[in-house]
């Protein structure tokens, strides 16, 4: 893709358990201010990408094997993943975390963690939080697992957004939720990405939604890239209509 990058993965290989390759040499490279769409079939490695960023792999006996990471001008590959949250690039993971047991507002406020500036700043955060999701804002005080799987996935969504990040890595946000709150949760990271800056690499099974409202887009396939293009070049292709997009 076209400018500068924040994000750039060089040729990186990911083994599980020391033997499985999973990722087999894989590049990419999100513009500052881009949104840009990892895609792929379910198992193609793209969360393993995103967990490959975040520095998350150790705990599911995964090791970065080959290659390198670079966020804004470092190299990241060896940072711990709140070293990471800490410069500004956040991962929203998969299956939409927050805690069950917390309230909305008590969710938000642990994603303050890593932040130095005081209460007041964490404050006015909180409220610009709400003020994007006005739905938070309303469920502030339930409990988090009892609220809809749209509210959970903006509440995750918020909660990485209290850490100020200038990156988002963003698992399969459309997972298991109607299309109508999946066209809502993707208008507010496209809010966020024109009014705050936050450049987002979005891991979508869903094209057709992910293709709308990225820039740009790669295409995975066990543990490669094997196409990657300007999102509206993506969507007229003929390849991605049939296999990905399910038009003939
Ligand atoms: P999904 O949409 O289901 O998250 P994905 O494209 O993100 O799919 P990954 O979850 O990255 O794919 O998985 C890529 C491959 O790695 C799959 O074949 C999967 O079985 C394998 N894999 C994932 N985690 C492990 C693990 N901890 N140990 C061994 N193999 C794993």
């Amino acid at each position: 893709p076209a400018g500068d990058g924040i994000l750039s993965v060089n040729n990186i290989e990911v083994i599980y358990d020391h033997v499985i390759l999973v990722l087999k040499g894989v590049s990419l490279t999100v513009p500052k201010g881009g949104i840009v769409a990892l895609l792929g079939a379910n198992g193609a490695g793209k969360t393993t990408t995103l967990k490959a960023i975040s520095n998350l792999l150790h705990a599911e006996r995964g090791e970065v094997t080959k290659g390198s990471i670079q966020f804004k001008d470092d190299r990241v590959d060896q940072l711990s993943p709140n070293e990471l949250v800490r410069r500004g690039c956040i991962q929203v993971m998969e299956g939409r975390h927050c805690f069950g047991h917390l309230s909305i507002e008590e969710n938000l406020l642990t994603g303050a963690f890593t932040r130095r500036d005081g209460w007041a700043a964490v404050k006015r955060d909180m409220e610009k939080v709400y003020d994007y999701f006005p739905r938070l804002r309303q469920r502030k005080n339930s409990q988090a697992g009892y609220t809809s799987g749209g509210e959970q996935q903006m509440c995750a969504i918020g909660r990485a957004m209290m850490s100020k990040p200038s990156m988002i890595l963003l698992d399969e946000p459309s997972m298991g939720l109607a299309p109508q709150v999946v066209e809502e949760i993707f208008e507010i990271v496209r809010e966020l990405n024109t009014k705050e800056g936050v450049s987002f690499l979005l891991a979508e099974q869903n094209t057709n939604i992910a293709l709308r409202y990225a820039t740009y887009g790669y295409i995975m396939e066990t543990g490669r890239i094997v196409m990657d293009g300007e999102a509206a070049a993506l969507r007229e292709n003929e390849d991605v209509k049939e296999f990905y997009l399910g038009v003939g």
